[in-house]
């Protein structure tokens, strides 16, 4: 069976629609299930239009090919862990990424074979003049997104070290590569296709994606993770006029521009600058010295956090990156409830970039039934800090480090962080004195006021519920 022009493009108007339903309801937390819903729906009719398009011949080979993505896509998703899901996020971009250069490839080599065999009109040349420029930008936003994904991968596995590449000279390597590209670009079309400027520009496009991510330091990851979402995007935009395909430019651009919007957010609440980070940390100098003497530090055992919860009349627990590795949300929720027993006010400070992915407090304390009331934003707790008697840190470390205000040359210097040195007693929950994601030491633990309480989070939650 095949359906008709008008029909499929009826189809492309209703997966479009339902995806920019998708995406509003994925901004609320309370309407995400029924965003995800709209998705798998304008998806699956996006698929079944597109496989029976009368232009798509060898439908079995299609049908085979979708069988054995979607049953590794199944077993991924339910392998994978909520800490991985980042690095699924960008694995899965690298494939956009090299599906666009596949994609480009394929059109140029095709069009190319039809039209150096005969003599174009006007109209005709102006066709293939866009036509190359299409697939040229297309494998360059690929390969770029290709590589920078696969380099966002092992960072936020801790196969490649987190820390910037600081390579000398970098900003004029990658301005030379921007360049070489653009000239690339216009020998390409001028000589109606020419293999060798594809070649080149695809190899320096590779190596620019890869530094370009390299080049950037660990606390700007949430950043690149949402940029390379937004290139994957274009990528499938770029794509999509290659094929002809209406509803893959629409979807491209929808996941491009939200993803740059996610990213302009993220650099807000960050205090970054989205041009300087989007160009491999342009503009941004930056020193390591974790061998500074902070002076000692304190350690508390359960029992003795216990008793100091029970002499609380307010206190705020920051949960970061550790509660998910410890899973500790559950025991957390039990102690929130023990201490709202005995008239404790009790509440969540979240850091925006908090974990590993926008949301990842958000998602576990929701798992947990924490109720969203007492799940506060940064801006809004803030100034409370000042106010609460004890303040639980719970695997947090680059999201509550003082260093971000008062080193101008620390890699987070800027970047808003929870006040939360501002309270009477602060307990540091985690495993060692180990750094956090963005590599730098923490002088919140070395403060008059700080306490750690070593050992795996959730264990450590649980003797304090016991001891309650
Ligand atoms: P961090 O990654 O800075 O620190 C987490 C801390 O948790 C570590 O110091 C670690 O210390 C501790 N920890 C790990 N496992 C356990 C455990 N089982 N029990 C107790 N403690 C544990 O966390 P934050 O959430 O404060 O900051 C997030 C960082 O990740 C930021 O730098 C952010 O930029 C970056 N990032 C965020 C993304 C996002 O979208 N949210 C995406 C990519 C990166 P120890 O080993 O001593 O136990």
């Amino acid at each position: 069976m095949e359906l008709s022009q008008g029909l499929i493009t009826a189809a492309y108007i209703i997966a479009a629609l339902l995806f920019i339903f998708s995406l509003a309801g994925l901004s609320k937390q309370e309407t995400a299930q029924e965003g995800n819903n709209f998705g798998i729906a304008g998806m699956a009719i996006a698929l079944y239009a597109t496989i029976l398009d009368p232009r798509v011949s060898n439908v079995t080979v299609i049908l085979v090919a979708m069988a054995i993505g979607a049953a590794i896509g199944f077993r991924l998703a339910k392998k994978v862990e909520m800490t991985e899901m980042p690095e699924l996020v960008a694995i899965l971009h690298s494939f956009v990424g090299l599906a666009a250069v596949f994609v480009g490839y394929n059109s140029y080599f095709e069009a190319h074979s039809v039209m150096s065999s005969f003599t174009l009109t006007d109209q005709a040349q102006i066709e293939q003049n866009i036509h190359l420029v299409e697939v040229f930008l297309g494998v360059f936003i690929g390969a770029v997104t290709f590589t920078g994904s696969v380099v966002a991968f092992g960072k936020l596995r801790g196969i490649i070290n987190s820390a910037a590449l600081m390579l000398p000279h970098r900003h004029k390597m990658n301005l030379a590569a921007g360049v070489i590209s653009f000239l690339l670009m216009i020998m390409f079309v001028s000589d109606g296709g020419s293999n060798a400027a594809l070649y080149a520009m695809t190899a320096i496009a590779l190596v620019f994606g890869w530094h370009l991510v390299a080049s950037i330091g660990g606390a700007d990851m949430p950043v690149v993770v949402s940029m390379l979402n937004s290139y994957s995007g274009w990528a499938a935009a770029a794509a999509g006029f290659m094929l002809s395909n209406d509803l893959l430019i629409v979807t491209g651009a929808l996941v491009g521009s939200s993803g740059a919007i996610l990213s302009y957010i993220m650099c807000k609440a960050m205090n970054r600058s989205f041009i300087s980070v989007i160009a491999g940390g342009f503009g941004t100098e930056v020193t390591v010295d974790n061998d500074k003497d902070y002076g000692e530090h304190k350690e508390v055992q359960a029992e003795q956090v216990a008793e100091m919860l029970s002499n609380a009349k307010s206190v705020i627990i920051t949960p970061g990156y550790g509660m998910a590795v410890a899973q500790a949300q559950y025991p957390v929720y039990e102690l929130t409830q023990k201490l709202k027993a005995k008239g404790i006010e009790v509440r969540f400070g979240i850091h925006p970039v908090a974990g590993r992915l926008p949301g990842h407090m958000n998602v576990l304390l929701a798992e947990a039934k924490v109720s969203y009331d007492i799940v506060l934003g940064m801006e809004d707790i803030n100034d409370d800090f000042s106010d609460t008697d004890v303040v639980l840190v719970i695997g947090a470390n680059d999201t509550v480090n003082p260093a971000a205000n008062e080193d101008p040359t620390s890699p987070i210097a800027g970047m808003p962080v929870l006040e939360v040195w501002n309270a009477k007693n602060v307990i540091v929950f985690k495993r060692s004195m180990n750094t956090g994601y963005a590599g730098v030491q923490n002088p919140l633990f070395f403060k008059d006021n700080s306490q750690m309480l070593f050992g795996d989070a959730k264990a450590s939650v649980d003797k304090i519920v016991h001891a309650l």
